[in-house]
């Protein structure tokens, strides 16, 4: 069972809610900072809600899960969020998301260098592919463009505007392009022999 299948049974079990030290009991989770996460996760997708309650337990008041939507809980489930997203996400998630893009970038840039140099980078190394012609120039503007506004997100502990968080998008959206046509290319390649 996975911690959300049993975060959403012991919520149905205790209908008025449990607060997050209470449902990683309940649920029987590894540590109370899953249920947190989890929860935060759920209810962003409607399927609980957290407010501020008595805890019976806990005999003062705490954030407090209360189930009501478990279709939600299953309808989707993203563990990860998705790539592409066309809301401005909330600052928690922009952290998630940006992390996530600039992976994405890491593992492109590093499929797309032969040689990887000791203390060097992230900007560096797309600076350093485009002047050797790995990754063209409109593609390297791109990443630099996220790689810059995630450090906005996470170092400056400020969420982006919709605008700026439409051109992360859409950077995104443009390498991701870029990415598949280059394997695609390549894949054509060796099919080729060549
Ligand atoms: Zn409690």
């Amino acid at each position: 069972m996975t911690n959300r299948q049993k975060i959403v049974q012991a919520l149905t079990k205790f209908p008025e809610g449990l607060c997050d030290d209470c449902l990683a009991n309940e649920a029987n989770l590894a540590r109370r900072q899953v249920a947190n996460a989890e929860c935060r996760l759920l209810e962003k997708q409607g399927a609980i809600q957290r407010i501020e309650r008595f805890c019976k337990h806990h005999r003062r008041s705490k954030l407090t899960n209360i189930l009501m939507n478990a279709a939600a809980a299953g309808s989707v489930a993203p563990e990860e969020p998705p790539i592409s997203t066309k809301t401005i996400p909330s600052p928690d998630m922009q952290i998630v998301l940006m992390t996530k893009y600039l992976r994405c970038i890491t593992d492109f840039v590093e499929e797309a260098d032969p040689e990887s140099i000791p203390q060097e980078s992230l900007a560096k190394r797309i600076a350093r592919l485009r002047g050797s012609g790995h990754i063209p120039a409109n593609i390297v503007t791109m990443m630099l463009t996220v790689n810059g506004l995630r450090h906005h997100v996470v170092k400056g502990l400020k969420r982006l505007s919709a605008d700026e968080w439409q051109i992360a998008d859409s950077a995104m959206h443009l390498i991701e392009n870029w990415h598949k046509s280059r394997k695609l290319a390549e894949d054509t390649k060796h099919s080729l022999g060549g």
